[in-house]
């Protein structure tokens, strides 16, 4: 018999694989139900994984990590990912993006129902509420039935952890495991928030004036690190957005540095600096900077109030200095918002620590897979993508049960 302990998308992708080799597959969930943040997933899109044609630019979104998720993608692809929903009866579809999304009927609660009726359909046998808290000696895991209180020992011929990362507590990925791990000298990086907002100090009067706006076709930096394009939302605290959660490893990195660290925000990437400056020069007459703006660049909302925060006097400059501003505002970064409310979390159990099956190399006959382990990517279904290659490989590892 199999344990996976944690039934989070990694979980229950192992649990799956391990059935479908012929092993008797028991899982445990702290949770009353299985699959609370691939639930959460769907609020704002739901991407299962992605269309980038180009395997070393799909790995390459793994960044530290791209060597090893080579290997993993390639045995766990986003094609076998689409073969994978597709046998649970769920289409997909490539957005526009090179997201690939769930059809529109399939919800997350539909796919996560399709892929019970299946684990169901194998046998698997899945246990909620009940905790995994720590190791027995060398097979052993330590479990609690949450409704009774009553501790347990059980032994399987090979246990699978999947115990998810730190952030959306509520879900139960709370991080809880990682003292555990390290009590046997498991080596597991400091939780750090990935995918999610940036604060910038605005002024009282820009978050009351500004509140959230979006702003659209822009390209984002920090320091003069490579930009990203795409869409930011300016909230009351700061920045959202797809371009900043891809910059949170060189926010992280620029904080940490303890030097300078500024967004810097391109308003106009398509046009080229000639055809900006060229529009600048162009006659302002009576029109106050708002209009101006609105009229050659198409720049309104929240444009000349940001300009104006960015660097006081801005509705003063010449052509030249606005040019040069609105091709790079610059945004002092006031930190990260709370590893709680990450989309994802960077940090976890060093990839060293795992041999080329993530077997602890500490405990063998005991497999990681999901978020739990030390790597990162950007929103845009890379992260479900990673956690599903990592379960099918933990299965693949443990291989096909004795006949
Ligand atoms: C708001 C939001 C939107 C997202 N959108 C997307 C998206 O569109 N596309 C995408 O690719 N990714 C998305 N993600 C990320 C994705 O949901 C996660 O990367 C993924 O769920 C991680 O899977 P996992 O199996 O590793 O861990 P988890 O899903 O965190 O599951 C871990 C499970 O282990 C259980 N557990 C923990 N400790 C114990 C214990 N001691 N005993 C027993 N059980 C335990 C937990 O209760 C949990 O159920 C989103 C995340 C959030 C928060």
């Amino acid at each position: 018999m199999v344990i996976v302990i944690g039934g989070g998308p990694a979980g229950l992708m192992a649990a799956q694989r391990l059935a479908e080799a012929g092993h008797r597959v028991r899982l445990y969930e702290a949770q009353a139900t299985v699959g609370r943040k691939f639930l959460v997933a769907g609020h704002g899109g739901f991407n299962l994984s992605n269309a980038a044609p180009d395997a070393a630019q799909f790995a390459g979104q793994y960044g530290a990590a791209a060597a090893r998720f080579g290997g993993l993608l390639a045995r766990f692809s986003a094609a076998d990912l689409r073969a994978w929903a597709a046998a649970l009866g769920i289409d997909t579809f490539v957005g526009t993006s090179g997201r690939i999304f769930p059809v529109a009927a399939h919800t997350p609660a539909a796919v996560l129902g399709a892929w019970r009726r299946r684990l169901d359909g194998l046998g698997v046998e899945i246990n909620v509420r009940h905790r995994w808290l720590g190791f027995a000696g060398p097979r052993g895991l330590r479990l609690r039935d949450e409704r009774t209180g009553t501790a347990f020992t059980a032994e399987p011929a090979a246990a699978v952890l999947a115990l998810g990362g730190a952030s959306w507590a509520k879900t139960g990925s709370d991080g809880a495991w990682a003292p555990v791990l390290r009590g046997i000298g498991v080596a597991v990086a400091p939780f750090a928030p990935a995918n999610c907002g940036a604060a910038v100090a605005w002024s009282a009067f820009f978050r009351e004036r500004v509140g959230r706006q979006p702003l659209k076709n822009i390209a984002l930096a920090v320091n003069d690190g490579p930009a990203q394009r795409g869409e930011l939302l300016l909230t009351d605290y700061g920045l959202e957005g797809t371009p900043v959660y891809a910059l949170t490893p060189q926010v992280r990195a620029a904080l940490a540095g303890g030097g300078p660290a500024f967004f810097h925000l391109h308003l106009k990437p398509d046009l080229p600096a000639a055809a900006l400056l060229r529009k600048l020069q162009g006659p302002r007459g009576k029109a106050s900077f708002a209009e101006f703006l609105k009229k050659t660049l198409h720049l309104g909302g929240p444009v000349p109030t940001l300009l104006r925060e960015a660097r006081p006097g801005a509705a003063a400059l010449g052509p030249e200095a606005l040019a040069q501003l609105i091709s790079r505002v610059p945004l002092p970064i006031a930190g990260l918002r709370p590893l709680d409310e990450a989309i994802s979390t960077a940090g976890g159990v060093a990839l060293a620590e795992v041999d080329e099956h993530l077997m602890l190399r500490r405990r063998p006959g005991t497999y990681l897979a999901g978020e739990m382990l030390d790597w990162e990517a950007p929103t845009g279904g890379y992260l479900l993508q990673g956690c599903l290659a990592t379960g099918a490989a933990v299965a693949a590892g443990i291989g096909p049960a004795p006949r």
